[in-house]
């Protein structure tokens, strides 16, 4: 035995080549084991601690006990200016969504998945309403575009492709991602063209929204790890949907002419004079399924977005506590970046105006204020490395002129 013992120090047991062909031997009891055999164990133990982790079961995100839907929009109020309807139906979509994840599966009643639509103009914060939610929770978020998909089989993206994206936003944590959230944008772009069956199929309209069904309601979904085409030798990652909340925007151009159109009729014979202001000041607060079906969206795409949302046209108020309130605003981002080079900014109330001001005209949404501030402030920004003077304050003169210098159109 004690020779056999010597023996087997001389030499790998796994791959038999001796001592003196190896660079380490690491010796066990009765065995020994060279350095490239043990690095290969070592990524089999990785890989196989790497399959066990997210295949277990049950260990899936929860809400914290102190979570409320009010601490939810609070939370939100931190980022998003005004839409405060929206805010409060997606913190209650949320909290309900999350609730539903610690429902046992034998129970009798199930509840069902309340994905959102949010209708609203763009720029006026669906993105970062879904992405601040997501970073509240702290769940894997991922944004994709409707526009980019096609149905299986056609030239463009399969919808699979947006559980990829999901995947990749958590470094492939199939675990992780079975809890994240997905924004799907410009929803109303993949509307069904017209109330009549085409004789040409609708592959990135009508082909979308069928292919989407599924993966809505929740399914086992196949999934191509690097979000490309399906190639016969690329392995799949199976993703169950069941608890990912789907939350889908868009602007839905054309929406409020159908809505008031449905108002007017339902309310003849009445003379509600307050109901008929108030449809013609916010037509999308009056929103129902039924007026989304005429847009476009399928029924049967409709019944897997039981929550509707809309959010508001914003106005100049709106912009300027956009520039300057959430916790990164623009102006504070600014301002943050001047303080690098030493210099102290600031504005008066008249710039701000201003700014806000140019934002209504450009009818981008708040999406517009970016560039603005960066047009108002680029000649600053330019010197600010070099620059003597060590405090600007930005008044609105000053953004009139920078306005009209880098020809921001409709300013003044
Ligand atoms: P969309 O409604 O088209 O999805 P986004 O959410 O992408 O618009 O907003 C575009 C830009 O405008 C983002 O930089 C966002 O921070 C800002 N923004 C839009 N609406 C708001 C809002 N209500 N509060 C704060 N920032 C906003």
């Amino acid at each position: 035995m004690a020779k056999k013992s010597k023996e087997l120090e001389q030499f790998c047991s796994f791959c038999g080549r001796e001592r003196n062909q190896v660079f380490l031997l690491v010796q066990g009891e009765d065995h020994s084991i060279c350095n490239d055999c043990a690095e290969k164990a070592f990524e089999i133990v990785q890989e196989e601690l790497h399959n066990h982790k997210s295949k277990k079961p049950g260990k899936k995100f929860k809400l914290g006990n102190t979570v409320t839907p009010v601490k939810i929009k609070e939370y939100l109020d931190q980022y998003v200016v005004g839409q405060d309807d929206a805010k409060k139906i997606l913190s209650i979509a949320v909290y309900n969504h999350y609730k539903r994840l610690g429902q046992n599966i034998n129970d009798d009643i199930e509840i069902e998945k309340s994905n959102v639509l949010f209708i609203g103009p763009t720029g006026t914060g669906k993105t970062l309403m879904a992405k601040s939610m997501a970073k509240f929770l702290q769940v894997p978020f991922a944004i994709v575009d409707a526009t980019s998909f096609t149905e299986a089989g056609y030239v463009g993206e399969d919808v699979e492709g947006m559980l990829s994206r999901l995947l990749q936003s958590c470094n492939y944590d199939v675990e992780a991602a079975e809890t994240g959230i997905i924004y799907i944008d410009e929803i109303d772009k993949i509307a069904r063209k017209s109330d009549n069956p085409s004789i040409t199929r609708d592959v990135s309209g009508e082909g979308v929204q069928q292919a989407m069904l599924k993966m809505l309601e929740g399914a086992d979904v196949n999934v191509p790890p690097a979000g490309g085409r399906k190639h016969p030798e690329q392995s799949f990652i199976k993703v169950n949907t069941r608890d990912i909340l789907f939350i889908c925007g868009g602007a839905f151009d054309g929406l409020e002419k159908i809505i008031s159109r449905r108002m007017n009729t339902n309310i003849i014979g009445y003379s509600q004079n307050t109901l008929l202001d108030s449809i013609k000041e916010n037509p999308l607060s009056y929103v129902t399924h039924q007026d989304l079906k005429r847009f476009g969206i399928i029924p049967e795409l409709l019944g897997r977005l039981p929550v509707l949302a809309y959010l508001t046209e914003l106005d100049k108020q709106a912009f300027a506590d956009i520039l300057t309130k959430p916790r990164n605003a623009l102006l504070k981002q600014f301002t943050k970046l001047l303080a690098m080079d030493g210099v102290e900014l600031s504005f008066t109330k008249d710039a701000i105006e201003e700014l806000a001001d140019a934002a209504m005209k450009s009818q981008l949404g708040a999406r517009g204020l970016r560039s603005i501030c960066e047009a108002v402030l680029r000649d600053l920004m330019y010197s600010s490395g070099s620059s003597e003077s060590k405090k600007q304050k930005i008044d609105g003169d000053y953004v009139k002129k920078q306005l009209i210098n880098y020809k921001i159109s409709n300013a003044g």
